[in-house]
């Protein structure tokens, strides 16, 4: 157990109206869902969060250089982020993120050929017919083979143990899907979703991107971003609706220690300046990585802390170019066999007070084990020589900067058993529940993930607690 180097600190216990008192570390998506869900129901929250402000891997900084302000990476939602886009709503940031009426998206080879991926008004999936039919990356062919896998995809149950033990490109080849179908459709659908190449992903993960996104209705997939920088779109406005509800924010505090007794029981946790806090519930919203290191004792010795090791993390790398003129229309596309992979228009997406005719654009590069290691400038050169490949528009302009964002722990690995790795909210200690995107909440590591995890480690806090008081009340009621 840690040393105590300092009185305890009581969170806000009220013993007026007896309201109970819980601490959230961990100031991400999860941190601020679960703590919103415990203010509403009336708890006495606090949220701890190390930086200097909300968001976790969701924000935006100012570049030192430039003076612009950049998103840590392109962060985009679908139709079926509906938790997300509800929380949106409740935080009153909902129109600060676009959400296309209907999918939309170019994807373009390397001679500039464009195939869309579109859905027009009609039933689930002939919404759907049009764009597959006329999608000029594949034969048709290819097209017989994608319609017959899309019928299994239909049919199969994605709870198989087998299919979280296969891969999804290894599932894909038992439904005669040849490598071309597979990178000019299927990767095109997984890579960014699950920031993983195809070859890695579990088939059971890659499945839940088909099922309840391509397959599920005719907005599930619908591409959305936001149309703000991150800490204005998500940070700022749930900080300001946590504060409304009654809870303490407080960022620029880490949370060096939780401290346990020999049940698992927390005491209190230890910050980064030597004080204690104690709550009577306490919900991690940390990443999986940070978690063990927090633990002594017994704890740290725990099934459901020892599995977090068997986690791995992806890497994104992004580029923010800025051209004298405009080369690429639209907001975003996809390039085909490309290190490009994801460009975002970013003047036309944030309607930038951009100097005259400049273009802003913002490429997103997932799964960048590639690039992660290699020096920014060096980066910014394959990418900007890729621009000249894939966009002719860029041979004409120039250059005025190119900004690269790298980000090593983006985020957690879909690859096959990670799932069974993955925690619920409920840990072996009766006051410690557990929140983050990479828990068990059947999404990949997503901004929705992350909300659903609050969400489900508030609702165990307070089932916990309704228990607790239930056998409290029973013991009351045996001792009359
Ligand atoms: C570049 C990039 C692009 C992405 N693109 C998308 C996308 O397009 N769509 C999408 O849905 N998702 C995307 N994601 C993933 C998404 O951002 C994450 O899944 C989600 O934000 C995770 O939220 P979280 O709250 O679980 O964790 P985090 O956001 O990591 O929050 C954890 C928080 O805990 C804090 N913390 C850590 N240690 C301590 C401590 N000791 N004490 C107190 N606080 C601590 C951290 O500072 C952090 O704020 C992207 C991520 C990155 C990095």
């Amino acid at each position: 157990m840690a040393e105590v180097t300092a009185p305890d600190r009581s969170v806000g216990l009220h013993p007026a109206a007896q309201r109970r008192s819980a601490i959230v570390f961990g100031g991400g998506l999860a941190g601020i869902a679960a703590s919103a869900r415990l203010a509403e129901a009336g708890w006495d929250v606090t949220l701890l969060e190390a930086r200097s402000a909300l968001g976790g891997r969701v924000f935006s900084f100012p570049e030192p250089r430039s003076g612009r302000i950049l998103d840590n990476g392109q962060h985009i939602i679908v139709g079926a982020c509906t938790n997300l886009i509800a929380f949106l709503e409740e935080i009153e940031a909902r129109h600060l993120w676009y959400l296309q009426p209907k999918l939309d998206v170019a994807v373009y080879d390397r001679r500039q050929r464009l195939g869309r991926l579109y859905g027009i008004s009609a039933p689930n999936p002939i919404h759907l017919l049009p764009a597959f039919l006329s999608y000029s990356h594949l034969g048709w062919l290819d097209k017989a083979k994608v319609a017959r896998a899309i019928i299994s995809m239909m049919r199969v149950n994605r709870q198989d143990p087998e299919l979280e033990n296969m891969t999804f490109y290894d599932w894909l080849k038992s439904r005669g899907q040849p490598d071309r179908i597979v990178s000019n459709l299927w990767n095109v659908l997984i890579e960014g979703t699950l920031n993983d190449n195809i070859r890695e992903v579990s088939a059971s993960m890659g499945l839940m991107i088909i099922q309840d996104g391509l397959l599920a209705g005719q907005r599930t997939i619908n591409v959305g971003y936001p149309t703000a920088p991150l800490n204005d779109a998500l940070a700022r406005p749930a900080q300001t609706y946590l504060e409304k509800l009654g809870a303490k924010v407080i960022t620029g505090s880490s949370v060096r220690c939780v401290n346990t007794d020999s049940n698992c029981r927390v005491q209190n946790i230890t910050l980064g300046d030597g004080s204690n806090l104690h709550a009577d519930v306490y919900v991690s919203a940390v990443p999986f990585w940070t978690l063990p290191r927090l633990f002594s004792g017994p704890m740290a010795e725990t099934a459901t802390v020892r599995r977090l090791s068997n986690l791995e993390t992806s890497p994104i790398v992004n580029a923010y170019l800025l051209y004298d003129r405009p080369v690429m229309a639209g907001d975003f596309c996809y390039v085909l066999d490309s290190p490009l992979q994801w460009v975002f228009n970013s003047t036309l997406i944030y309607g930038d007070e951009i100097q005259g005719n400049q273009q802003a654009l913002s490429v997103s590069v997932s799964a960048a084990w590639e690039y992660i290691d290699i020096e920014r400038p060096r980066f910014a050169d394959t990418i900007a020589n890729e621009m000249l490949e894939a966009f002719p528009k860029a041979r004409d302009a120039t250059l005025l900067d190119a900004v690269v964002v790298k980000q090593r722990n983006a985020t957690f690995r879909c690859v096959p058993g990670a799932n069974r790795f993955r925690p619920g909210p409920r840990t072996e200690s009766p006051n410690l529940f557990l929140a983050g995107e990479w828990t068990n909440t059947g999404w990949p590591s997503t901004m929705e993930s992350a909300v659903i995890s609050g969400y489900n480690a508030a609702e165990a806090v307070m089932s916990s607690e309704q228990s607790r008081s239930k056998s409290e009340n029973q013991g009351a009621g045996s001792m009359v």
